[in-house]
């Protein structure tokens, strides 16, 4: 079966014509797919009964449905669990703020990066998440809050760069035209660090913000926390970064999240400064979400404001990110985790 949402306009156009229909049909296909975001043939009413027909024989409409849904009582963040047609999970966050309402996806099922204060990773890698299945999780949400959404964040469970190609499909689709044609400027994709991807994606020159999860001022602490530094060192990666913004533009922003005593020191300040202080960016800084499997501790505030102050002092730009959704397993990966091991209880 053709997973019909995740084909490009062009690849839809060709595939319909393949089947003796004419070129216009793609289009309203397109339209019905991406713009009404549909979720069956039948609702394309322009179609004829023998086309639509046709198509639900050879092809399917991904959806994701809502299999758990968290709200929070303090600042309107929804939280998904979404379930797709092989019964895969995907959590993906609904957020509110100043600016517009923003969507925190999913690019994988679980992660096998295995960064050690992510929840996402605990339970390693099932699968890809196809682009349909990236672009249903912001559908799902726009049809189930009925808001307009204006920024997507490709932040939630997996690795986007070891799913390249669906998500250079996904990022072209979500931008097109006459579907949801939400701008790239909107669009942030973070990445623990995987060097050539980058590096390849910058070839793209999308106006995409590239946010790399850095979490540590020098090697031998990044090695530590996130595994992937032992294939991609530190050095290398601030190379990819700065062909990176020479490439497309665009500013880098790094994400620190703050473990107390591990990465949270006035030393660790000063090294990060130096680290970033060559590359046009922006440092988000994040107090751990402690996850349980772990014994990690979050920085408390005097610390996470102290840490700002001293990169301030080097010239870095530096904001805290506004923590939001913490009554409702804001972590990445903690719902669909909490979920799997219910399972596993009730045997
Ligand atoms: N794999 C991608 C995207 C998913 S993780 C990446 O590594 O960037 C999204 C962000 O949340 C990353 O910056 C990640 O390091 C961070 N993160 C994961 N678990 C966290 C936790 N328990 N507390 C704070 N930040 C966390």
């Amino acid at each position: 079966m053709k997973d019909i949402k995740s084909l490009s306009k062009e690849e839809l156009k060709e595939y319909i014509e393949s089947i003796g229909e004419k070129g216009f049909r793609a289009d309203q296909i397109f339209r019905w797919l991406h713009y009404d975001t549909v979720t069956s043939f039948d609702e394309m009413t322009n179609l004829s009964k023998a086309l639509r027909e046709k198509l639900k024989t050879e092809a399917y409409i991904a959806d994701a449905k809502i299999e758990d849904c968290q709200m929070s009582k303090t600042d309107g963040t929804r939280k998904y669990l979404f379930r797709f047609r092989d019964d895969c999970m995907a959590e993906s966050v609904f957020m509110k703020y100043s600016y517009g309402n923003s969507v925190c996806i999913s690019s994988q099922v679980g992660c096998r990066m295995g960064c050690s204060f992510c929840a996402s990773t605990l339970d390693g890698l099932e699968r890809n998440l196809a682009a349909s299945e990236m672009l249903e999780q912001i559908y799902a949400i726009k049809r189930d809050t009925g808001e307009d959404i204006s920024h997507i964040v490709v932040m939630g469970t997996g690795e986007p760069m070891d799913n390249y190609d669906n998500l250079l499909r996904f990022l072209k689709l979500i931008n097109h035209k006459e579907g949801q044609n939400l701008s790239h400027r909107n669009i942030t994709v973070s990445t623990c660090g995987i060097v050539p991807k980058i590096l390849t994606l910058a070839e793209e020159k999308l106006q995409i913000t590239l946010a790399i999860s850095l979490h540590a001022p020098n090697q031998e602490k990044r090695e530590k926390l996130m595994p992937v530094a032992k294939a991609y060192n530190i050095n290398e990666l601030m190379d990819a970064c700065r062909t990176y913004f020479d490439k497309t533009g665009r500013r880098i922003s790094f994400e620190y999240s703050l473990i107390k005593g591990e990465n949270d020191s006035e030393e660790d300040a000063k090294e990060l400064s130096e680290l970033v202080r060559s590359i046009n960016c922006h440092v988000n800084l994040i107090p751990v979400n402690p996850i349980k499997e772990r014994n990690y501790r979050e920085s408390d505030k005097m610390g996470v404001l102290a840490f700002k102050n001293s990169l301030e002092r080097n010239g870095i730009n530096v904001t805290i990110r506004r923590e939001i959704g913490r009554d409702i397993d804001g972590a990445c990966g903690q719902l669909r985790h909490r979920n799997l091991s219910d399972k596993r209880s009730e045997g």
